[in-house]
């Protein structure tokens, strides 16, 4: 089973990623940087999700390869795109919250949005993954989910924006079991992408040309 670095010190992340890869069976192990003795806070200065995620893989890697290497790495950039904010707060979601008064992102964007009618608090949360093989081929996965900015703080699970991200079904993602957040998140699906993905790579019976009838 190969075993696979989380990239992050997010613990929340950590926590979801390892939730999801148990959800979905995948053939892993999922080791935490600090199980390792890893310490390590890549800047993210990239201008994309792909980028700051594959930044913060690189950075893993290299760490890895100097140790002798033999892990996959598998780093997260995530954000939440407001359509009437033109996308913001996006790749500078973490950021946001950092600069918000008393750190709370969440009433920050209420205030930002104060007064903006329902029919244009469309939102979504996009996350991308990126994979790095033991022989350093990258792999890169994207989720989306789609949602809107309610008015005000609800529920209590999850991390983030979570409170005030209104779902299809008129909860916010704070107020979903942990289960149920991750079948529509956006984490959720790009994490099944990258479960999927390590699942055909690495079980034995897993073939490229699986339906071919001539024996080969
Ligand atoms: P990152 O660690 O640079 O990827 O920052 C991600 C930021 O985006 C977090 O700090 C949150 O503000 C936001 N975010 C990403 N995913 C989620 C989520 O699943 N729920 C709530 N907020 C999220």
């Amino acid at each position: 089973m190969p075993k696979v670095l989380t990239a992050s010190n997010n613990a929340h992340k950590q926590q979801e990623l390892r939730e999801i890869f148990a959800l979905c069976d995948a053939p892993v192990e999922l080791v935490a940087p600090r199980d390792i003795g890893l310490d390590l806070q890549p800047a993210e200065t990239a201008d994309t999700y792909a980028g700051n995620a594959q930044l913060k893989a690189r950075a893993f890697a290299q760490a890895l390869a100097e140790r002798g290497g033999g892990l996959w790495v598998m780093a997260d950039d995530s954000g939440l795109e407001v359509d009437a904010l033109a996308g913001r707060p996006g790749i500078h979601s973490s950021r946001y919250h950092q600069q918000a008064p008393d750190g709370d992102g969440c009433r920050a964007l209420l205030a930002e949005l104060a007064g903006v009618p329902d029919d244009r608090r469309a939102a979504r949360f996009r996350a991308v993954i990126v994979l790095i093989a033991p022989d350093g081929n990258e792999y890169v996965f994207e989720g989306l989910c789609e949602g809107r900015i309610g008015h005000e703080k609800r529920g209590a699970n999850g991390f983030g924006f979570d409170p005030v991200f209104v779902t299809e079904d008129g909860r916010t993602m704070a107020e979903l079991p942990a289960a149920a957040k991750h079948c529509i998140s956006h984490r959720g699906m790009a994490a099944r992408r990258a479960a999927e993905f390590l699942r055909e790579l690495t079980s034995p019976e897993s073939c490229r040309f699986r339906g071919c009838d001539n024996g080969m």
